[in-house]
C-alpha cells in the first residue's frame, strides 16, 4: 500500500466558506439596496440525478438569503414550451439568474435553449456571448465548475503565472472554459482530449492537471509529475465487488495521492464548489444588471 503524501484539497470546506461569504454579501445588498437576488431553475422531465441537483440548488439558494423558483415541465414538453418559460424568466425583473438543468430530452435542442437565455442572467455561463466574453477577457458569467476549480487552485498555489497546465477534456461546460481561465492566469495551457496522442506524456509535463473526462480512475500515478496539483472533476458511479455503487473521479486517487503535491477527492472536492459558484454568479448577476458593485 502506497502512502499518501499529497495535500487533500478540501473542496467541501472551501465551498462552505464561499457560501457563507455569498450569504453575508447578499444580506448587505438587501440591507443597502432592498434587493434579494433570485435564481430560477428549470427542470424538464424526471431524471433522478437532475432532481437531486435541482433540490440542492433550491435549498442552498434559500439558505444564502436569495429567492428561489423552480419551473417544472414534463419530459414530453416541446421546445416551444421551454422557450416560452425562458422568455418569461428573461422578462421578469425579479429573476437575476436562469439555469436550465441539463441534460434535456431528445426532442429539445439544448443549444437553442441556452442561447435563448438573456446572457446577463446566464449564471451557468454557457451562452455563446459569455463564452466569447471569457475568451476575449471581458467581464463574463463564468461556468461554475471550472470557476470552482480555479478558486481551489489559486487558494492552494497562489499565483499560477508561468505554470504548465494540462486540461483533459474539451467540453463547453468544463474543459474549454477551464483552459480559458488558466490562460487568463498566465498558465501555459494544453487541452487534451480523446484524440490526444500519448496523454500520459502530456500529463507528465504538467504542474497542474485538470481531469474532466468521465472515465473512472483514468489518470494513473505514473502520469503525474511529483508535486503536481491534480484537480479531479470527474463524477463516475462504479459498482464495487460487494455490488454497491460508489462515486469515483477520473483520477486513480490513492495511487496519485502518493505522487502529487495536492489533489481533490471525489466526492468532497470540485462537486461542492459548483453550487457555491452558482450562488456567487447569481449575486454577481444581480449586482451587474443594476450597475452595482458586489458588496465587499
Ligand atoms: P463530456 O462528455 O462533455 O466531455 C468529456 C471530454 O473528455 C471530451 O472532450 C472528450 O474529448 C474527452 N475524453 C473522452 N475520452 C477521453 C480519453 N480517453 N482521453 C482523453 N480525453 C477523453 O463531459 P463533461 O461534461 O466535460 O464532464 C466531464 C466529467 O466531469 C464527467 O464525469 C462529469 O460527470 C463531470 N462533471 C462534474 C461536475 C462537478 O460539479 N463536479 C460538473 C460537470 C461535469
Amino acid at each position: 500500500m502506497t502512502e499518501s503524501t499529497a495535500t487533500r484539497i478540501d473542496g467541501a470546506a472551501f465551498a462552505a466558506r464561499l457560501r457563507a461569504e455569498v450569504t453575508r454579501k447578499t444580506a448587505l445588498l438587501h440591507e443597502r439596496e432592498g434587493i434579494a437576488p433570485g435564481l430560477a431553475v428549470v427542470l424538464v422531465g424526471e431524471d433522478p440525478a437532475s432532481e437531486v441537483y435541482v433540490r440542492n440548488k433550491g435549498k442552498m439558494t434559500i439558505e444564502a438569503g436569495m429567492n428561489s423558483w423552480q419551473h417544472r415541465l414534463p419530459d414530453t414538453a416541446t421546445q416551444a414550451q421551454l422557450l416560452q418559460v425562458v422568455a418569461n424568466l428573461n422578462a421578469d425583473p425579479a429573476v437575476d439568474g436562469i439555469l436550465v438543468q441539463l441534460p434535456l430530452p431528445d426532442q429539445i435542442d439544448a443549444d437553442a435553449v441556452i442561447h435563448a437565455i438573456d446572457p446577463d442572467k446566464d449564471v451557468d455561463g454557457f451562452h455563446v456571448v459569455n463564452a466569447g466574453r471569457l475568451a476575449t477577457g471581458l467581464p463574463a458569467m463564468v461556468p461554475c465548475t471550472p470557476l470552482g476549480c480555479l478558486m481551489l487552485l489559486k487558494d492552494h498555489l497562489g499565483d499560477l503565472s508561468g505554470m504548465k497546465a494540462v486540461v483533459i477534456g474539451r467540453s463547453n461546460i468544463v474543459g474549454k472554459p477551464m483552459a480559458q481561465l488558466l490562460l487568463k492566469e498566465s498558465c501555459t495551457v494544453t487541452i487534451a482530449h480523446s484524440r490526444t496522442r500519448d496523454l500520459a506524456a502530456e500529463c507528465r509535463q504538467a504542474d497542474i492537471i485538470i481531469a474532466a473526462v468521465g472515465r473512472p480512475r483514468m489518470v494513473k500515478a505514473d502520469w503525474v509529475k511529483p508535486g503536481a496539483v491534480v484537480i479531479d472533476v470527474g463524477i463516475n458511479r462504479v459498482r464495487m465487488a460487494d455490488g454497491k455503487l460508489k462515486l469515483v473521479g477520473d483520477v486513480d486517487y490513492d495511487a496519485v495521492a502518493a505522487v502529487a503535491g495536492a489533489i481533490t477527492p471525489v466526492p468532497g472536492g470540485v462537486g461542492p464548489m459548483t453550487i457555491a459558484c452558482l450562488l456567487n454568479n447569481t449575486l454577481e448577476a444581480a449586482c451587474r444588471r443594476r450597475g452595482l458593485a458586489v458588496p465587499a
